[in-house]
């Protein structure tokens, strides 16, 4: 699949993008020289669109903090050795304790062919279920709520319907900034056909919400009672299918008679009653509706709840699996589904089938397993608390980051402290997860490995290699199977390549299926894997993907029906306290990925939100006598992060929310999954991440500063707090101290060495002391510090990082901070990552230029013309201008 390059060079690679769960396709250069990046016009996915993400991918792909070996116990060895002690730890562990001793925490960011050797190898060989993935914190909700009603984990549309729609519903997403390019399809959607509609369900007014045409600022935790009342409604208008119910539904009187004695949807919700009327009657009028939900509908105790009060009522409407019509989950990761697909859950067997006599038997016999499980294993929560209280006594962690990503994070990293075998598949030498790792293995990354997705929509795409393996890093199915080998079962696991895996994968879809099952990959047996293009499964027959189910029934239930599910509105786990009086909500930022691993190697990603965040709303901010850019302390009594406020009055009055990319590798202290109670969801497994009770209390801080640095510095006590982002050859760190400084150089130096020519400036008076450090003319390092955090400087310092020689203009202007004749005005924060244009560079020109539209920006700034990532801000900021300009 080669053909132009996107920079003009030789040729292209068609891969998929390895971040969100839209699945974009991507077509990269072949060769380290030729990285440019640019969307496939031929992916159905994205037809040719990437976010700021995608299109930042050639900046995470160098080989800095790579891990390029296999070390055990910290020291560098051959793949023989490792592979030799993983096995026999493993195989020892196992003899002694048994197979529930051990356990395998993976990925949404594996491939499906790593998938799936790693769940054969667990489940077939092994015999145990302990294998659980970090999409068990994305959408296990969903996975749970489509089993309950239809019979099978099925997302039963296609994003194409999100533009067919003429009410599109999104619930718990913040598609604008978590799903950009199908955020942008569905504007662009709406911009086509205006009669089109979208509410935005959400505690916070986010981007996406300024988009929408209604917002329902729910009360976390009560969409059970919105999707309850709204099922009422329904069948209490007229709204309902009663052939379709009849002909294709079960359950649907008792599930309604629950929802009838909710009560008051209004106060339950926290929103006025007219608005939810309007919603109401939306939906009721509108045959062609989608409600698309996402984490905050499935990161929560009552998760799969949530999910069926939503299908109950595309149920009794008939409204589900034809053109425009249907719930929609989409996932986080780039292959959630593909996950799903292979058993990647512990209570997913394979292929979709699950831990029923029938399909235990069947898988086994496929595999012809020597050890075949025969009960679910542990869910990702529970598995490490087995980890901790010494039940699980081996794990090995592969393409993920528990210690920073999961719930009570502090708990994790005493689990993987005290396990006495944990092996760390990585693609980067230090992660949170990777500290006590005796045996951490190096794994190919995007752009090195060679294999399949399966994106939100059912569709798989190729992921396909466009570069060479670096140092001795491997595919992770090829690890797995030489442990499989070493482990006495090697013709099991023979492959060679990741075609024969898939074309196992796509057998065993098909093996005794019949139709009986969902996923179905017979017509993909044989296939060209090197040429396979996009395509939505089920595919039955060759070349005939599949865009819609249930259109006409067709569940897969042993009776063919779909299950209303009865469902009653309960609170979150956790209250409010005089303690901890506020609620933390966690989620994504825009520019950032998971645990940042490769996004926090990006210049331009750094810019948007170069640091961890807590946005409260203003007049919560007042009452506790916090300003903008204070930085506070959240805790919530199981940990604490040290996070700047950022004043924000789409938060409801005593919610917070805060990003949950940082952690350790970071930042001092802003991993807020320390904050975050093990509470799951009884049916998912699924933790509760957007509902913790927490205290915000402000730090006190002496000074702040901004060091510019070509080599990574060391901090010692008297920098109380750091962050760290990526710049152009250089690294930013925005420090913060809570005691004076004695000597300002003897402190720079200790942080990034004491050679060359220190170049100094201070108004004591004021607080303020700027160095600058050059080594033969080169400029090393620059510390500018501050009563209070000052950004104006960053840019021009930036750029002074890349000659080898600093010019003599600059030199004598660099303790300035501004380019000699510069006014040395702030841009304000980043909004357009890609042209690098600032929020208050955008006022202005409205202001001066009276600019009224997106385009208008565009044509003046460039703003929003590249990506488009950042189009609905720009949207928000036009909206809101007229206050702002006037603030
Ligand atoms: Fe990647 Fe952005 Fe597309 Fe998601 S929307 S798959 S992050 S390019």
């Amino acid at each position: 699949m080669f053909d132009a390059a996107p920079n003009g060079g030789d040729r292209a690679v068609c891969t998929t993008c390895p971040y969100c769960g839209v699945g974009c396709g991507v077509r990269a250069g072949s060769s380290a020289a030729n990285e440019g990046v640019a969307g496939d016009s031929a992916h159905p996915a994205n037809l040719g669109r990437l976010c700021v993400k995608g299109s930042a991918l050639g900046e995470t792909i160098s080989l800095d903090g790579r891990l390029l070996h296999p070390q055990m116990d910290g020291k560098q060895v051959s793949w023989d050795a490792a592979l030799d002690r993983v096995a026999g730890e493993f195989s020892r562990t196992i003899a002694e304790h048994g197979p529930d001793s051990v356990a395998f925490y993976v990925s949404g960011q594996f491939l499906t062919e790593d998938y799936y050797v790693a769940n054969k190898l667990m489940k077939g060989f092994i015999g145990s279920s302990n294998i659980d993935t970090n999409s068990r914190l994305c959408m296990s909700s969903s996975v749970a709520g489509h089993i309950r009603a239809f019979g099978s984990d099925t997302v039963p549309g296609c994003y194409e319907d999100l533009e067919l729609a003429d009410l599109v519903v999104l619930v718990g997403s913040n598609a604008a900034w978590c799903h950009p390019v199908l955020f942008q399809r569905l504007l662009a959607a709406r911009a086509a056909r205006p009669k089109m509609k979208i509410v935005v369900i959400d505690p916070r007014r986010t981007t996406t919400a300024e988009a929408a045409d209604l917002h329902l600022a729910l009360r976390p935790g009560s969409d059970v009672a919105l999707f309850n009342g709204l099922f009422v409604h329904l069948a209490a208008c007229g709204s309902a299918d009663k052939a379709f119910v009849k002909a294709h539904t079960t359950g649907m009187d008792d599930a309604l008679a629950t929802a009838r004695a909710a009560g008051d949807v209004a106060a339950a919700c926290d929103v006025a009653a007219a608005d939810i009327a309007l919603f109401y009657d939306w939906f009721a009028r509108t045959a062609k509706v989608v409600t698309v939900y996402s984490q905050g509908v499935n990161q929560s105790s009552a998760g799969t709840d949530k999910v069926n009060a939503i299908i109950n009522c595309h149920l009794v409407t008939g409204r589900i699996g034809r053109p425009g019509m249907g719930p929609f989950s989409v996932t986080g990761q780039p292959n959630a589904m593909g996950g799903r697909e292979v058993g990647g859950l512990s209570n997913m067997l394979a292929a979709h089938m699950g831990f029923d006599h029938v399909g235990i038997d069947r898988v086994r016999r496929f595999w012809g397993a020597a050890n075949m499980t025969h009960k679910p294993g542990l869910k990702a929560v529970d598995l490490f608390q087995a980890v901790k209280d010494g039940r699980i006594k081996a794990v090995w962690i592969m393409a993920t980051n528990p210690a920073a990503s999961l719930t009570d994070t502090n708990n994790v990293r005493i689990a993987l402290a005290n396990c006495p075998f944990v092996v760390v598949s990585e693609l980067v030498q230090a992660t949170d997860s990777s500290l006590d790792a005796h045996v951490m293995l190096p794994a190919l990354g995007w752009g090195e490995k060679d294999g399949t997705v399966t994106n939100s929509e059912r569709c798989i795409s190729r992921q396909r290699a466009f570069l060479p393996a670096p140092g001795e890093a491997r595919a992770d199915w090829w690890i797995m199977s030489e442990v499989a080998r070493r482990m006495g079962h090697g013709e099991a696991f023979a492959y060679t390549n990741a075609a024969e895996i898939f074309d196992e994968h796509c057998r065993l879809s098909a093996f005794e299926n019949d139709g009986s099952r969902d996923f179905d990959l017979t017509g993909l047996i044989g296939a060209d894997y090197d040429a396979l293009a996009p395509i939505q499964w089920p595919v039955r027959k060759a070349g005939q993907g599949t865009a819609r189910l249930f259109g006409e029934g067709g569940f897969y239930h042993a009776d063919g029906k779909a299950r209303f599910i009865t469902v009653a509105h309960r609170s979150p786990r956790s209250a409010v306290s005089n303690e901890f009086p506020l609620i933390l909500n966690t989620g994504r930022t825009r520019d950032q990925w998971h645990t940042m691993t490769r996004t926090g190697k990006s210049p331009r990603l750094a810019t948007h939100r170069a640091e961890p965040w807590l946005a409260m709303h203003p007049g919560d901010a007042a009452a506790a006598g916090l300003a903008e850019a204070d930085l506070v302390r959240v805790s919530s009594g199981l940990g604490e992060a040290v996070l700047k406020l950022t004043l924000d009055a789409g938060q409801r009055r005593g919610e917070v929310f805060a990003p949950m990319h940082w952690n350790d590798q970071f930042a001092t202290s802003a991993n807020v999954g320390r904050l975050i109670a093990p509470h799951v969801c009884s049916v998912s497994g699924q933790p509760e991440l957007k509902f913790t009770p927490v205290a915000v209390r402000k730090v006190a801080v002496a000074w702040h500063a901004m060091l510019l640095s070509r080599q990574a510095p060391a901090f010692g006590s008297q920098v109380m707090n750091w962050v760290r982002a990526a710049g152009e050859g250089h690294f930013v760190h925005r420090l913060a101290g809570s005691e004076m400084v004695a000597d300002w150089q003897a402190l720079a130096a200790g942080m990034v060495g004491g050679d060359g020519v220190w170049l100094r400036f201070a108004d004591a008076a004021h607080g303020i002391f700027r160095l600058a450090n050059l080594v033969d003319g080169r400029l090393e390092a620059v510390l500018f510090v501050a009563p209070r955090a000052d950004e104006a400087s960053l840019a021009w310092l930036g750029q002074l990082f890349g000659p080898e020689r600093i010019a003599a203009s600059d030199r004598i202007a660099v303790l300035a901070g501004r380019a000699p004749g510069a006014s040395g005005a702030d841009c304000g924060p980043i909004v357009c990552a890609c042209h690098q244009v600032g929020r208050t560079t955008i006022l202005d020109a409205i202001r001066a230029q009276n600019l009224a539209s997106v385009a208008d920006i565009g044509a003046a700034l460039k703003a929003g013309t590249n990506c488009g990532s950042c189009v609905p801000e720009l949207r928000q900021i036009l909206v809101q201008s007229p206050a702002a300009v006037a603030a």
